[in-house]
């Protein structure tokens, strides 16, 4: 039995993020309204956000953005998180692959959603605001802004996927614990979620659909602002200190990462490990520009591997702007698997981009293959895996596999980007033979795709 865990020092955790937009050959189109239909600039998205995080979204200049001391003070409650290898789960597989995994199941709410949750809430307070709304999936989200919130003295206000609020209630009570209020979504407090249950009385809730009513409380009650937990740029670029302090501790391992894998539901924890690493293939880095990205998502929700990219609200009521990216359309409702948090049907921006540059892969997965991988894992690690992260697991046991047909050493990178305790009630499903998978077909997925915006990138 053997486990290897890599720590940096507090001075070596990092003190910018990576702002990748600054150096992508292709820039992301721009978000457009959803009105006039005309390019969005950072002012335009004042009203809703945290200033600070509009203008970091339309950044496409600075490479680099300094993390403010606050920020980074907060970030030692937990960072650095360890980099791991895992030998055990090698062994198990019998591979020649040497697999590390970045560890971001340690902070205080077991997701590495707090990464991003820190600085909204701490820009929000920067700039006066009282109050902070969001949605949230299955919750890490919204236990990582209500924690943050309270660290910064803001009140906060979560919509909560009605299914999930359902079958996860430990995160509502997580939630509530550090003083949010949270509401099932969708909900008859808001015109968003009256209008959507009036035409689906059974509707189990989306992210699409909680996004509508967060964004909505955000618009009506004053100084209030709403923030949003993946999907967005800015989101993304907070997360860069996922892979740079990877980066430094591979570096401590004596190794660089032939294959890096992370999970996707909008793209934050994929972003957040894999931009580091693929700034050196952009620059053509001896060495180092050889590298491959995969993205791993719920096959009942395929966006990267069967979606569109084309210009497609964020939310179900079509509140938000125009985003150019890989979209199963924003009336696409996801088959009820447990990983909630990828239950999303969008892809963020800068990452649809760069999959369309063939600068990434990704790769579908079943729910049952994603189960079996989280408790081969779970035995080899002594880690229980979030539902989320037991895909990119399957995937980076896929690629360990393909390793041990070939004999070939390659060094494989994956983002562990939470812990699954709170998620017990899934794994009795699945260990009870009750969990199914999901297929989508296309003929449902052609009449969501039919009813994007006629306009095309
Ligand atoms: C939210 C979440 C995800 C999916 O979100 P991304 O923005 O794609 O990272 C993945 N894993 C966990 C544990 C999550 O909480």
């Amino acid at each position: 039995m053997k486990q290897k865990r890599y720590f940096l020092a507090e001075d070596e955790i990092p003190r910018y993020w990576y702002n990748i937009q600054a150096d992508m050959k292709t820039k992301p189109l721009p978000p457009l309204h959803p009105a006039t239909k005309q390019a969005l600039k950072a002012e335009d998205l004042y009203p809703i956000f945290a200033k600070e995080c509009c203008n970091q979204e339309m950044n496409q200049i600075d490479p680099w953005i300094q993390i403010p001391d606050d920020v980074r003070e907060a970030y030692k409650f937990y960072r650095s998180t360890p980099l791991v290898r895992a030998y055990a789960l090698e062994k198990a597989l019998g591979t020649p692959a040497h697999i590390y995994f970045k560890n971001e199941s340690v902070s205080p709410m077991g997701s590495h959603k707090l990464n991003s949750a820190i600085p909204q809430a701490y820009y929000c307070r920067q700039e006066g605001i009282t109050n902070i709304t969001t949605e949230t999936g299955a919750g890490q989200w919204g236990a990582s802004l209500a924690y943050a919130a309270s660290m910064f003295g803001i009140d906060s206000a979560v919509y909560q996927v009605k299914i999930s609020y359902e079958q996860k209630p430990y995160r509502r009570s997580i939630m509530q614990t550090f003083g949010a209020q949270v509401t099932p979504s969708p909900s008859m407090s808001t015109r968003a979620g009256k209008d959507i249950l009036t035409a689906h009385p059974n509707h189990q809730g989306s992210l699409g659909t909680a996004i509508s009513e967060a964004v909505e409380l955000a618009r009506t009650t004053p100084n209030c602002k709403y923030c949003l937990g993946s999907v967005l740029n800015h989101v993304a670029l907070h997360q860069t200190i996922i892979g740079l302090e990877a980066e430094k501790q591979m570096e401590m391992a004596g190794e660089y990462p032939d294959i890096v894998i992370a999970c996707f539901g909008g793209g934050s924890n994929f972003g957040g490990l894999a931009f580091p690493f693929m700034r050196h293939v952009i620059a053509a880095e001896k060495g180092k520009d050889h590298t491959r990205f995969i993205a791993a998502e719920p096959a009942s929700c395929p966006k990267l591997t069967r979606g569109e990219f084309r210009y497609d609200f964020g939310d179900e009521a079509g509140y938000t702007p125009l985003l150019p990216m890989y979209t199963l359309g924003h009336n696409f409702a996801p088959a009820n698997i447990h990983a909630g948090g990828l239950r999303y049907h969008g892809a963020g921006v800068i990452v649809s981009q760069l999959l369309k540059d063939k600068m990434m892969e990704a790769v579908d997965i079943d729910q049952l293959e994603s189960f079996q991988a989280g408790t081969l894992f779970a035995r080899a690690e002594g880690i229980i895996p979030a539902p989320e992260s037991c895909h990119a697991i399957a995937a980076t046991i896929r690629e360990a596999l393909r390793c041990k047909e070939t004999g070939e050493e390659k060094v494989i990178l994956f983002n562990l980007s939470g812990h699954g305790l709170v998620d017990m009630a899934s794994y009795d499903k699945f260990l009870a033979g009750d969990l199914q998978n999901h297929s989508l077909s296309d003929e449902d997925l052609s009449r969501t795709l039919a009813e994007i915006e006629p306009l095309q990138p």
